[in-house]
């Protein structure tokens, strides 16, 4: 195996995504030997008292980041929010007589609107599919059911860049919220929901761990004699009575969530601080696109704009080309945009340094800048060497 450690670039994936520096080094080193354990890690038992231990800190620090109240139920479940799409509906849908309503308002409601719709009734609050998923609903034009079992939307739209920028106070039927892509990056009102799932590849830590929160009443519905054929692993019943060991977890996952979250207790300063830098960091790119003269054109609407994912077009497929190509250059890496959209989707979780995004900004306007003075030679001679 070869020794050489490469440099590290500014990664803008959209996840798996960039992890703190802190964390990786935390997990690096521990990766021999965790204190205490003798061993790894990735060596030890889903049951042993070091685990279990990392498994009791990282519920807790999630519970203390967020304030979540004592009547819900913190689990850590794999199968990816994907898995999620399906899990929300089986438990919480079937068997209810009643539709769920979902606010579509991206490629990923779409999905899990599709998914519902296998196991129950479903009826679409809400779509700006007509606009591309440009936009999200002002509170008059949802169109919810009077009796819904459950109301989903999804916080911030990976692909097109579109989030809610606060807790939806729709109707007093459960809230069920898509958090994949911006979990941890604010504080939230988890009173005001139902249910919450992340997958924590992309804010929250690496793949393979996807954490939902559930208010305990909504465990009733699972429980019903109708839901005798539901598989255990996909009841959240089963996850509950087994302190989310009912089959192996994902232990080194479960292990870096729990230091991402210690990092933005600790180093960050918690939620609050963490969007403060959220902010700070997304107005660096927003302001460069709203001054730009319509040359990079963002996707999302501005009052609906996400702080994670910053998607904008160039005027034409050429020059985003050479925009993805030359930022690579400069160290740049990973911010093509989803192809739906086409152009440019800059991710910019909690985790992408304030310097990365500074170094992002300062490339957007270089590059502004080479084209304007070549379209400014093209139509004279004075520039020619
Ligand atoms: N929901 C959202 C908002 C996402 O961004 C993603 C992944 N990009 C998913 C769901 C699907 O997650 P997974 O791949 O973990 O199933």
């Amino acid at each position: 195996m070869s020794s050489q450690v490469g440099s590290r670039v500014f990664n803008f994936s959209a996840g798996p995504a960039a992890l703190p520096t802190p964390v990786l080094e935390q997990a690096q080193k521990d990766l021999l030997c965790l204190p205490g354990a003798g061993a790894s890690i990735l060596e030890i038992s889903h049951r042993s008292p070091a685990f279990i231990d990392i498994l009791t800190a990282a519920k807790q620090d999630l519970t203390d980041l967020l304030g979540i109240p004592e009547n819900y139920k913190v689990l850590f479940v794999q199968g990816g929010s994907r898995l999620q799409f399906s899990m929300v509906p089986m438990n919480l849908l079937r068997g209810q007589e009643k539709p769920a309503d979902y606010v579509v308002t991206g490629s990923w409601s779409s999905k899990a609107l599709t998914e519902a719709g296998r196991e129950g009734p479903t009826h679409v609050a809400y779509s700006s599919k007509a606009s591309n998923f440009d936009r999200l609903p002002e509170a008059n034009e949802l169109q919810l059911s009077t009796d819904a079992a459950y109301t989903y939307f999804t916080s911030n739209e990976t692909i097109q860049g579109v989030q809610f920028d606060a807790d939806p106070d729709w109707s007093e039927v459960p809230l069920v919220c898509d958090a994949s892509s911006d979990f941890l990056h604010r504080p939230i009102d988890v009173s005001r929901y139902g249910l919450i799932y992340a997958c924590a590849q992309k804010n929250a830590g690496p793949a393979g761990v996807t954490v939902v929160i559930i208010r305990e009443d909504l465990l009733e519905r699972s429980q019903q004699p109708s839901q005798e054929n539901l598989a255990g692993y996909l009841n959240y019943s089963e996850h509950v009575q087994n302190n989310s060991l009912y089959n192996t977890p994902p232990t080194f996952a479960i292990y870096v969530l729990g230091l991402v979250a210690k990092w933005i207790r600790n180093d960050v300063g918690g939620l609050d601080q963490m969007l403060v830098r959220n902010r700070e960091k997304a107005s660096l790119l927003y302001d460069i696109i709203d001054g730009s003269d319509g040359f990079y054109e963002g996707h999302a609407q501005p009052s609906c704009r996400s702080l994670m994912n910053v998607t904008f077009r160039l005027p034409t497929d050429e020059l985003s080309a050479s925009f993805l190509e030359q930022a690579k250059a400069e160290g740049l890496h990973s911010l093509a945009g989803h192809r739906s959209v086409g152009g440019v989707r800059a991710s910019i979780y909690n985790a992408m340094s304030q310097e990365g995004v500074a170094k992002l900004a300062g490339f957007m306007r270089a590059f502004h800048d080479a084209q304007k003075h070549e379209s400014q030679c093209s139509e004279s001679t004075d520039c020619e060497s």
